[in-house]
């Protein structure tokens, strides 16, 4: 045995028994590791079973987020599209407005941005400044043949809506 061979030249001179008790030690070191291996090799294979399965999972998440990302361009699509005909239309409003009013208009809409015509509040003031309203504007107001605006903040004044009652 290769043992023999390379312990027979040795100063020391194990005896057989000695050699069988080296063996046996090492023996006994080795098996708790070759379990400890064992148990390692068990486990990575349990995980490589694993994987495929995590695979598929994350394949489907890929695919489930390309779907959202479509879903939601074709929102934005959508929407960018109706702003460009809100767009268009405020155009065309424009157009067909008295230059003056539309002058004050955007003067206004730098002022109170959102906030350019209110509703007037309680049947007598101003939804903007809450100002009492003078008669004369409540008539004209009521008679709706022009734009009527409040006497003290000068935004556009629209009919309150009535459905709170
Ligand atoms: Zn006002």
């Amino acid at each position: 045995m290769v043992f023999y061979s390379q312990t027979g030249g040795r100063s020391e001179g194990l005896t057989d028994w000695g050699l069988e008790h080296e063996i046996t030690a090492t023996r006994e070191r080795i098996s708790p590791l070759e379990d400890r291996v064992l148990e390692i090799l068990n486990r990575a294979d349990e995980l490589a079973a694993l994987i495929p399965q995590a695979r598929d999972a994350v394949d489907k998440a890929q695919a489930h987020a390309a779907s959202e990302r479509a879903r939601i361009d074709e929102q934005i699509q959508s929407k960018r599209q109706a702003l460009a005909l809100i767009d268009r239309d405020r155009e065309a409003f424009r157009a067909r407005l008295d230059p003056a009013l539309l002058k004050d208009y955007d003067l206004l809409a730098q002022k109170y941005p959102g906030k350019v015509a209110v509703p007037v509040q309680g049947g007598a003031s101003c939804g903007g400044c809450f100002t009492q309203l003078l008669p004369g504007i409540l008539v004209a107001l009521r008679k709706g043949d022009e734009p009527v605006r409040c006497q003290q903040c000068g935004r556009f004044l629209f009919a309150e809506n009535k459905k709170e009652a």
